[in-house]
């Protein structure tokens, strides 16, 4: 590590690969590729902001708990702040950090006038009652209530967070405030000022991104093997969409593992299922069970993780068989696969630029709800899809002038832009 940071390090990652250390060799990569000033990667290697709070709260039994909340707002160089909410057991500040950072160039990546923030609760939802949660959500929402806002930092559902979790944290601003502020958080419901084509948004993005980089190797959808893993919202809007478009999606998973078949899976009566089943893929019918170990191994044109980080390591990197790996989740490719996929040859589609539909679609979402003139769901599509086709070209252009990898290539331009712009705003005092 070239960078010293200042992030403190009392809560360590279970996992032994630090995410914040990875997003920052990533960061200095793309600083040594744009020869970039010392003093900027110093800044850049650095969040801005660091929140933690204490979240009381009364489960329905009466017993009273105290959860941890995070929230990293990295950069608000080119825009106000903005980033997820995830709640997940193995959220710590480093990966919320590491997260808020990819957002900052993904942002960025994408044109759009945001910086990078995240947030996140150590905790398993589905331990929790609706209840429970939205008590937490509130209260969490009321701790950070000076550091967000429409025009401060605006959250967005992650991992274990949706619509749902979005109109009480609205709900909870708007109330202290004294007003309806439907822009202080994206990714809300249709009836309080969200964005048609939301639900769908970072799924359609994968499938875009995928999309565009068969088409650039002479392929279509149109039959490509697919192998999914996480059937949330990102990875059963990718399994839709890509199924509806042509593809065969051979298998899926969740935390408690995944269905095969050769055959392809049909991925609308798969949701049906699930959602009759308390997310459950186990049983549905023509699928035999399958690891998720097995999974990412399966011979497939395109693996799709889509559930969490470092998934695909030096452990499990030399037995991927697909050509090209959709990173639809944040990190699911550890530093040191990712070199042992590039010597292999099998492309892989970086984060900040495959799962980026859903905060291009929260960023139309809050143009709509700042103009106060709302789109069809065909509109919205159309302008996310643009911006995430440009972004592509951008993105191979760049890897093609360089002679560089695809992820290098997306952070020299994310990097660049932030950085160009601290620059021009010049450092104060
Ligand atoms: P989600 O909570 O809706 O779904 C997560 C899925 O992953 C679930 O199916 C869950 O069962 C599965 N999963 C959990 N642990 C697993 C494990 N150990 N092995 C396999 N599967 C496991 O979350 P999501 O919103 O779909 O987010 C998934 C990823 O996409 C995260 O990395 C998130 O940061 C990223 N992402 C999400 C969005 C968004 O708009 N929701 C946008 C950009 C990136």
């Amino acid at each position: 590590m070239g960078s010293p940071s200042l992030l403190p390090l009392e809560t360590p990652s279970p996992a032994h690969i630090c995410p914040f250390d990875q997003a920052c060799s990533y960061l200095e990569q793309a600083a040594r590729e744009l020869q970039m000033d010392q003093g900027l990667l110093l800044i850049l290697s650095n969040p801005r902001k660091v929140i933690t709070v204490s979240i009381p709260v009364k489960l329905d039994s009466g017993e009273v708990q105290v959860l941890a909340g995070h929230r990293v707002q990295h950069s608000d160089v080119l825009g106000p702040y903005k980033g997820g909410i995830r709640y997940h057991p193995d959220v710590t500040l480093r990966e919320v950090s590491a997260l808020a950072m990819l957002m900052t160039w993904k942002c960025a990546l994408l044109g759009i006038p945001y910086g990078g923030a995240k947030g996140g609760i150590a905790l398993a939802p589905a331990r929790y009652s609706a209840g429970e949660l939205e008590r937490i959500t509130r209260r969490y929402t009321s701790e950070l209530i000076k550091d967000i806002g429409p025009e401060v930092d605006i959250p967005a559902p992650d991992m274990g967070t949706s619509a749902r979790e979005m109109a009480w944290m609205m709900d909870t601003y708007s109330v202290n405030v004294g007003h309806a502020v439907p822009g202080v958080v994206t990714g809300k419901p249709i009836s309080i000022g969200g964005s048609r084509g939301r639900e769908l948004a970072t799924g359609r993005g994968v499938m875009i991104t995928v999309r565009e980089a068969l088409a650039e190797r002479g392929k279509s959808l149109v039959g490509a093997r697919v192998v999914i893993q996480g059937f949330g919202n990102v990875g059963s809007g990718a399994a839709l969409l890509l199924h509806k478009a042509g593809a065969k999606i051979l298998a899926v998973s969740t935390g408690s593992g995944g269905i095969f078949t050769e055959a392809g899976l049909d991925i609308p009566s798969l949701k049906a299922y699930t959602a009759q089943n308390l997310k459950s893929l186990a049983g549905f019918p023509g699928a035999v069970p399958i690891t998720n170990a097995q999974l990412l191994t399966l011979p497939c044109d395109v693996l799709i993780p889509a559930a969490l980080e470092n998934q695909i390591t030096e452990e499990n990197a030399n037995q991927i068989q697909a050509s090209i790996v959709a990173e639809a989740a944040n990190g699911p490719v550890t530093l040191i696969a990712d070199q042992a996929l590039e010597a292999r040859g099998v492309t892989v589609l970086p984060d900040i630029l495959t799962n980026a539909g859903g905060v291009v679609v929260s960023y139309l979402e809050w143009v709509q709800g700042l103009s106060y003139v709302f789109w069809d769901e065909e509109r919205v599509n159309r302008e996310m899809e643009a911006l995430m086709v440009q972004a592509y070209r951008q993105v191979t252009e760049q890897s093609k002038a360089r002679q560089i990898p695809l992820r290098l290539a997306a952070y020299t331009l994310g990097v660049g832009r932030v950085a160009q712009a601290l620059t021009d705003r010049g450092l104060y005092p």
